[in-house]
């Protein structure tokens, strides 16, 4: 597929676009310092690698990948400036098809998980990225630590060599109460306050089409988006 650049795909992509950043803008002129940056992650499930380049041309160079399988089918049609996040729920029989592709692992909630990814890593000699994820909700269905887990995981990772953790990620429930944004953010800093050697909480990854300018609000220095950048999904959300 080639890309049209008078199709209604594109224009409402560079639209879409523009209308993200602006409310990006406002939300930080209004809840956080001048010199923050918040970061805009392009999430690409179900998203044809052609539409994706769009907004990788356009500057969004950050990209989230929920499946390995779809994934892999579409890493080498992606423009060679993209760097890719994993945010989905990984299987650790799958860690070792990514762990040379992507930059961050943003999905880690389980030790188990954490030493397999120190194991290929250490195996592919280089130092793996991560995010500790973390169900903010306590929905039962969600992926993710508990809160009340979060510093035993943190310090239990932060001994293995070949992992750097680099923050936090979490997706609050829908229509959820700002205090579960605030909460997580208290946690963000709990756990940079703490100084665990081997940990550097640079990266509070919150917020998605529907929340992210409350999750700026409350500290998120990068939000997800899918829906609003390339339109509604058509299936049913698996995340
Ligand atoms: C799908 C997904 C998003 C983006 O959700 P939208 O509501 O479409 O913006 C963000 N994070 C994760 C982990 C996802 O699976």
């Amino acid at each position: 597929m080639t890309v049209d650049y008078n199709s209604v795909k594109f224009q409402n992509i560079v639209e879409n676009i523009k209308e993200i950043c602006y409310n990006i803008s406002v939300a930080k002129e209004k809840y956080r310092k001048s010199d923050e940056i918040v970061k805009i992650m392009a999430v690409t499930k179900t998203v044809e690698p052609d539409i994706v380049n769009i907004a990788v041309n356009e500057g969004i160079t950050l990209l989230g990948e929920n499946r390995v399988q779809e994934y892999l089918s579409k890493k080498d049609f992606y423009d060679k400036r993209a760097d890719v996040h994993f945010i989905g729920h990984l299987q650790t029989n799958k860690v070792k098809y990514i762990i040379n592709d992507v930059s961050v692992i943003q999905s880690v909630d389980s030790f188990k998980l954490a030493q397999e990814i120190n194991k290929q890593a250490l195996k592919n000699n280089k130092v793996m990225d991560i995010l500790v994820e973390i169900n903010i909700g306590g929905e039962i269905s969600k992926s993710g630590i508990d809160k009340l887990q979060v510093i035993d995981l943190v310090e239990q990772i932060s001994q293995l060599e070949n992992i750097k953790i680099k923050g936090l990620m979490t997706i609050p429930p829908p229509m959820c109460s700002e205090n579960v944004f605030d909460e997580m953010h208290s946690i963000f800093l709990d756990v940079k306050n703490r100084k665990i050697s081997n940990v550097k909480m640079d990266i509070l990854s919150m917020g998605m089409s529907g929340d992210y300018e409350t999750a700026i609000k409350h500290g998120s220095n990068l939000v997800r988006i899918g829906t609003k950048l390339f339109g509604a999904r058509n299936y049913m959300e698996v995340t």
